[in-house]
C-alpha cells in the first residue's frame, strides 16, 4: 500500500488545523490535514443544530494573524451564527489557498511511533497510509458526542438526532411533537428556536445550568469601526488577560462591598451580557460566599422571567456553584417556558426509563414524540485523542497513558509521544478561554518549536515525564483552589459514565499560561528531551 511522505500531519481541519497548515506553508514544511467530515469547520461543521451560534462575541472570535481580514470581514451580529463562522473558515481556507492540502471524509484511526526511522505512521479509515515527521492532534476538545445509552432507542419509530451530528439538510420540526434531553449551552441555545418550529416541545431536563442573556443583535457601522481601529490594542490585551478576552478583568471582590453596590454591579453585568457576568467581581469562582450572591441574583432573574413559579424553581440550578458549569448564553431560554406549546419535564427526580416506539418513557409516564433530539454533550478533551490509536515509543498506548486520566506536559505535550502536539489539549487554558486566543498560542508555540527543532537539526522532542508530573502537580493545585470540583461537569469528566474524574483544563489563565510557554521555548525547551538527528543521547 502506497504512504504518503510528510513533514507533518495534522489531524482535524477546525481552527486549529487550518492555521497550523498555513504555519506549515510558512515554514517551507509539507503538511497535510486529515478531516473526517466532508468539509472543513471542525465544531461549525458538525454542530449546525437550530440556534448553533458562538457565546463568544464575534469581533473577538475570529484569527488574529489575519491583518486584512480583521478589517475587511463584517461580522453581523455580537454573537455569530454557526453558518456565519462557517462562511469566515472556508473564506480563510480559500484565501490561504490550503484546500488542496486538506484530506475530508477521512478519520484517522491510528498514529503510530517508529523509535527506529522517528517517524509517525499514521493511516485512517478510507485506507489511506501517512509517515510523518511530526503529527499535531487538531482533534478539537468537544468533537466526540455523547450519546447516552437509553434502552429501546433502536426501537423508536420516529427520528432522533445528536446536535453534535446535526445533518447539512437541516430538520423540519413543523407540526412535530419534538422531544429534547439536555439543557447545557446547546440545548438552551436551540430550545428556543424549536419551540417556535414545533407544534409542542418538550424539555427533559436533569439539572438546570445558570444562563444569562446574550442581548445579541446588529453590530452597528459605528460600533464595527471602532473594533476594527482598535484590533491591535484588544488582541493584545487579550493575549495576556485570564480568559483571553480583551474586556477588563474584575478586581473587586463580591464581599468588599455593600449588598446595594454588590446588586448594581451584577445588574450591570447582568445589562452587558453573557461571560461579562461572569466578570462583576474577582472571587465568583473562588469563594463559596461571594459565589452564592451570583447564585442569588441569578435565581432572582429566572423567577422574574418565568410566569409559573413551580417552572420557575425547577429552572433555578441548585446543586452547583455559579459558574462551574460551563456558563450558558441565551436568547429567550427562560421565556420559552412561557409558552403554551412547551412542557418542562424533570428527570432528576424521575429518570428517563427508556425510549419506546412512540416516545420518553419517564416514571409510568410516556410522552408521545415524532422527534428526539439528543443535545447529550460531548466525551470532552480526551474523547477525540483516545478513539484513536495513539502508539508512542516501545508501543506504549495513549490510552493506557491516560487510562486514569491525562497526564501532559503544558497540555501540549505527553511524555513518550515524541513530536507529537495535542492543540489545547487537557492541561492548558483551553475550553476555559477564548478558544481563537488559546488556538493561536498554541500553534504558535508548536510552529517555533517544529522551526527551533528544524534548524537545529533536531530528530524529536518530548516531554520529560518529571516535567509532565511536575506541571499536572501544578494544574490540580490550581484547580482546587477554585470551585469547579464542587461541580459533576464534563471539565471533570463527570458527564461520561466511567471516565475518570480529573479536572481537565488548566485554570492558571491564558496570560500566565503563555508566560510559562514563552519562558520554557527561551529557555531552550526546559523539561523537554530533544534529540540530535543521526542519533546520539537526549539533550
Ligand atoms: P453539556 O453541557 O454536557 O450538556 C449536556 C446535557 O445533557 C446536560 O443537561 C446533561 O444533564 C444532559 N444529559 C446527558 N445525559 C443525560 C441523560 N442520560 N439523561 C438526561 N439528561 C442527560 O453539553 P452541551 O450543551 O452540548 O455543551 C457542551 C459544551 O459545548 C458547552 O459547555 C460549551 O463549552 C460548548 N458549546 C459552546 C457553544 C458556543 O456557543 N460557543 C454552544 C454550545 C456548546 P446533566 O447536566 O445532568 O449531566
Amino acid at each position: 500500500m502506497k504512504t504518503t511522505n510528510l513533514d507533518v500531519i495534522i489531524v482535524g481541519a477546525g481552527f486549529s488545523g487550518i492555521y497550523m497548515l498555513h504555519k506549515c506553508r510558512t515554514l517551507g514544511l509539507s503538511g497535510r490535514i486529515i478531516e473526517a467530515g466532508t468539509d472543513v469547520g471542525g465544531t461549525w461543521y458538525w454542530n449546525r443544530y437550530p440556534g448553533a451560534r458562538c457565546d463568544v462575541e464575534s469581533m473577538t472570535y475570529s484569527y488574529s494573524f489575519l491583518k486584512d481580514l480583521e478589517q475587511e470581514w463584517r461580522w453581523p451580529e455580537r454573537y455569530a451564527v454557526q453558518s456565519e463562522i462557517l462562511r469566515y473558515i472556508n473564506h480563510v481556507v480559500d484565501r490561504l489557498d490550503l484546500r488542496d492540502d486538506i484530506q475530508v471524509e477521512s478519520r484517522v484511526t491510528e498514529a503510530v511511533f517508529d523509535d527506529t526511522t522517528n517517524r509517525w505512521a499514521v493511516a485512517t479509515d478510507a485506507g489511506d497510509r501517512f509517515s510523518a515527521k511530526y503529527c499535531i492532534m487538531a482533534t478539537g476538545c468537544l468533537s466526540t458526542p455523547n450519546l447516552p445509552q437509553f434502552k429501546g432507542l433502536d426501537q423508536f419509530e420516529g427520528d432522533w438526532y445528536h446536535t453534535g451530528f446535526w445533518p447539512k439538510e437541516g430538520v423540519d420540526f413543523v407540526s412535530k411533537r419534538v422531544g429534547i434531553v439536555g439543557t447545557g449551552s446547546t440545548g438552551i441555545q436551540s430550545i428556543p428556536i424549536m419551540a417556535e418550529q414545533a407544534d409542542h416541545l418538550t424539555v427533559f431536563q436533569r439539572t438546570p445550568n445558570f444562563s444569562i442573556p446574550a442581548w445579541n443583535g446588529p453590530i452597528s457601522d459605528d460600533a464595527d469601526r471602532a473594533w476594527k481601529k482598535a484590533y491591535p490594542e484588544l488582541r493584545a490585551r487579550a493575549r495576556v488577560s485570564p480568559v483571553g478576552s480583551p474586556f477588563e478583568s474584575p478586581e473587586i471582590s463580591a464581599l468588599e462591598v455593600s449588598d446595594a453596590e454588590r446588586e448594581e454591579i451584577f445588574e450591570t453585568r447582568w445589562q452587558q451580557g453573557a461571560f461579562n457576568f461572569l466578570a462583576a467581581f474577582s472571587d465568583l469562582l473562588s469563594s463559596k460566599e461571594a459565589n452564592q450572591y451570583a447564585i442569588d441574583f441569578v435565581h432572582r432573574k429566572i423567577r422574574e422571567r418565568v410566569n409559573d413559579p413551580d417552572i420557575a424553581e425547577l429552572l433555578c440550578p441548585k446543586d452547583h456553584p455559579f459558574g462551574t458549569k460551563r456558563l450558558c448564553v441565551d436568547t429567550n431560554y427562560y421565556e420559552t417556558y412561557n409558552r403554551d406549546n412547551v412542557d418542562l419535564i424533570d428527570v432528576r427526580t424521575t429518570p428517563i426509563k427508556e425510549i419506546v416506539p412512540t416516545g420518553i418513557l419517564v416514571g409510568e409516564t410516556t410522552y408521545p414524540l415524532d422527534v428526539i433530539v439528543f443535545a447529550t454533550g460531548f466525551d470532552a478533551m480526551t474523547g477525540a485523542l483516545m478513539n484513536i490509536d495513539i502508539r508512542g515509543r516501545g508501543g506504549m498506548a495513549f490510552r493506557d497513558k491516560w487510562a486514569d486520566g491525562p497526564s501532559s506536559y503544558l497540555g501540549i505535550a505527553v511524555a513518550g509521544f515524541p513530536n507529537l502536539f495535542t492543540v489545547t489539549g487537557p492541561g492548558s487554558p483551553s475550553v476555559l478561554s477564548n478558544m481563537m486566543v488559546s488556538i493561536e498560542q498554541h500553534i504558535d508555540w508548536i510552529s517555533d518549536c517544529i522551526a527551533h527543532l528544524e534548524a537545529a537539526s533536531m530528530a524529536t522532542i518530548e516531554p520529560e515525564q518529571d516535567a509532565e508530573d511536575t506541571w499536572m502537580a501544578h494544574v490540580n493545585q490550581v484547580a482546587s483552589e477554585f470551585l469547579y470540583e464542587d461541580s459533576n461537569t464534563w471539565y471533570l469528566g463527570a458527564n461520561i459514565p466511567g471516565k475518570p474524574r480529573v479536572f481537565l483544563p488548566y485554570v492558571g489563565g491564558v496570560g500566565h499560561y503563555r508566560e510559562v510557554c514563552d519562558d520554557v521555548a527561551a529557555k531552550g525547551y526546559e523539561g523537554f528531551a530533544l534529540t540530535p538527528a543521526g542519533g546520539g543521547s537526549p539533550a
